[in-house]
């Protein structure tokens, strides 16, 4: 048997993340490899080297198979990981990683390249007396079409009669063409109210096979998974017997090595019928982990270490439940929400909740790669109790400065459907838009309070403020707040609180008698606000918006991510175009960022050493053709 020293993952986020950890527990040394957009990543921190692969996307970097073998080679890597996406199911990488002398843990080349094309694999599937999705006849309807090399729930149309079959096929093939390299189409028998439930198999090198139950991974959104248990509400031992026996009559038939998961529909009917045969670690091997004690990554290096699968079939106990956290926006059709993550506090891990992710507070979400968070796992004895624990997460999950999904998840979590296991692939929830008022004024409440208490206080008594400002008087308080697209004004009728304390990163208040926390995070004038009621980005407002006849308001933003090195101007002071403001750090770099407008600052709305983000407002100026009488009409208001 072969012991690696060192294994080289290529790949990154959550998953390189998750095969570190499972190598420092079995004494082997880790290499990253990470693109430019990916230098301060989590997996390129944790892992014991590094090496910098090339440009922000991914076919430059994560994809290019010369570099990969190139860093495993300087690295001296005993064996390469791929993870899954990227290199994971392409039977030239795996052959390229054997022609170089190095491990590719996964299956055989020539396994991946058979089941990777769904029709090779639907032939396969059928030799080895499993049933595949009917091939419908010319007539019958619906039917599916897909991509022969298709992944993801890409390009996938549902026909429901002849006349739109024409135009669906041909679109469908230029889409496969665009995603895929080829246009080979698969026409399926559409399976209705079909659920998802997979058999994740594994075989090792001396003739070895077992499979590791099912997982179920009904609840889609575009036929993508974004909750998988284990064991399937919907499975009986009865179909379990068949499915395994199924899935492992397959493995066989091909010899398979490694870890797969071969997919199938169940049908209400009880009857199941293969889809497909992903040959790599699924991102929901988690659930399957929590239910068998086993280390799933841990068993896919032993296997390719030459050992053996055990001996005994392992058990499935308890239940186990996963939820995808993505960064996109329910209210924007689920389109990927790019930013910088302002806020990120997973609740605290534990034996029954097991969070995996691959990002840190600050990180800058981007367009480039997957918008997976993080995945939250919970088990429990029961179903039941699984599903609690994992909602209890979810709500005491902090995550902003981008959208996410997380209240959608909670609100499938508690829908009827799922908490009933009647959820199948075709079920869709009504994505809610409802606006708590009393919770949003409460927390402009919160925020008026904090920036009373801390930046106008401090702003009095801090060495480091610009000698005019000391002879200004104290700003008067915030009154006008934003919460999503609706304004609050302080004196309508804000949520009461009763405050305890204040302190840097939080308020702690009595509402209705019952003692909360909120915490909170300014990024200029945005208030990230976290409590166990709720979570809610507050925006401060201008604080003279219907000053601004004749006049204008102009907010100087920071044009790239950054560090406040120093600040020009206090509030009150009259600025003209080309006048500095901020001089920021950017790109290792002093950047002056400048007025373009003249007129009076009317906040500086950052602290000299803060890291501003990308678009984050920085000084506010409101525009006046003649400051002396603008300072008079001011006076006059007040
Ligand atoms: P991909 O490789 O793009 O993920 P799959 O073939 O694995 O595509 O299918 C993804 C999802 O699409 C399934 O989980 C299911 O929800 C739906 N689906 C696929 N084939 C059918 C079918 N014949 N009938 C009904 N739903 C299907």
């Amino acid at each position: 048997m072969k012991i690696f020293s060192k294994i080289l993952i290529a790949n990154r986020g959550e998953i390189a993340v998750r095969i570190m950890r499972t190598c420092r527990e079995m004494g082997i040394a880790s290499v990253a490899v990470y693109s430019e957009f990916d230098r301060d990543a989590l997996h390129v921190r944790l892992a014991d080297q590094a090496v910098p692969i090339g440009g922000a996307q991914a076919k430059e970097s994560y994809l290019n198979i010369e570099k990969i073998i190139a860093a495993a080679r300087l690295t001296g890597a005993d064996a390469i990981h791929p993870g899954y996406g990227f290199l994971a199911e392409n039977a030239a990488f795996a052959a390229a990683c054997e022609d170089a002398g190095i491990v590719f843990i996964g299956p055989r080349a020539d396994v991946i390249r058979a089941l990777g094309s769904k029709s090779e694999a639907r032939k396969l599937t059928q030799e080895a007396g499993v049933p595949v999705v009917p091939t419908p006849a010319e007539n019958e309807f619906p039917k599916l079409i897909k991509a022969s090399l298709g992944g993801g729930g890409r390009g996938m149309r549902i026909v429901r009669n002849a006349a739109e079959f024409k135009e669906a096929f041909s679109a469908a093939r230029g889409e496969a063409e665009r995603a895929f390299g080829d246009g080979a189409l698969l026409v399926e028998k559409y399976i209705e109210a079909a659920r998802h439930v997979e058999i994740q198999i594994f075989g090792d090198h001396h003739g070895g096979v077992m499979h590791l139950f099912e997982r179920d991974c009904s609840v889609q959104r575009r036929h993508q998974k974004i909750i998988e248990e284990s064991p399937s509400p919907a499975v009986t031992p009865e179909i379990r017997n068949r499915m395994t026996d199924a899935a492992i009559a397959l493995a066989r038939k091909v010899g398979y090595t490694n870890a797969g998961t071969v997919e199938f529909l169940l049908a209400p009917s009880g009857d199941f019928y293969f889809i497909e045969v992903n040959t790599r670690i699924q991102v929901e091997h988690p659930v399957t982990e929590m239910v068998t004690a086993l280390d799933l990554i841990r068993l896919q290096i032993e296997i390719e270490q030459g050992g053996k699968l055990p001996a005994e079939q392992p058990q499935q106990t308890g239940h186990a439940i996963e939820a995808r956290l993505y960064a996109e926006d329910p209210a924007n059709d689920f389109l990927p929400s790019t930013g910088t993550l302002h806020m990120w506090r997973p609740p605290q891990p534990s034996d029954g909740l097991r969070i995996d992710s691959g990002v840190n507070e600050q990180d800058e979400i981007g367009v480039y790669y997957d918008p997976l968070l993080a995945k939250v796992i919970a088990y429990a004895d029961d179903r039941e109790s699984a599903i609690r624990r994992l909602t209890y997460a979810l709500r005491n999950f902090a995550a902003q400065g981008v959208q996410t999904n997380r209240e959608f998840l909670i609100a499938m979590l508690e829908s009827e459907e799922f908490k009933s296991g009647k959820a199948h692939t075709g079920f869709k929830l009504a994505v809610s838009t409802k606006v708590d008022e009393e919770l949003d004024g409460l927390f402009c409440s919160v925020v008026r309070t904090y920036i009373e208490r801390t930046e106008h206080a401090r702003r009095r008594i801090l060495p480091s403020i610009p000698p005019r400002f000391r002879n200004n008087p104290t700003p008067p308080p915030a009154t006008k707040f934003a919460v999503g697209k609706r304004e609050y004004q302080v004196g309508d009728s804000l949520g009461t609180i009763d405050t305890l304390s204040v302190g840097e990163d939080h308020v702690d208040a009595l509402v209705k008698g019952v003692r909360h926390r909120f915490g909170i995070c300014r990024r200029g004038a945005d208030y990230y606000v976290r409590s166990s009621l709720g979570q809610q980005l507050v925006r401060r407002l201008p604080r003279f918006p219907e000053k601004t006849a004749g006049g204008q308001h102009q907010s100087a933003n920071s044009p790239m991510p950054g560090q406040v090195l120093r600040i020009l101007v206090a509030e009150g002071q009259q600025v003209k175009p080309g006048d500095g403001l901020i001089v920021l750090e950017a790109m290792k770099m002093e950047q002056t960022i400048k007025a373009t407008i003249q007129g009076v600052v009317r906040a500086v709305l950052v602290k000299p050493a803060e890291v501003v983000a990308p678009g984050q407002m920085l000084v506010e100026i409101e525009a006046v053709e003649d400051a002396n009488e603008h300072a008079s009409s001011t006076a006059a208001k007040h």
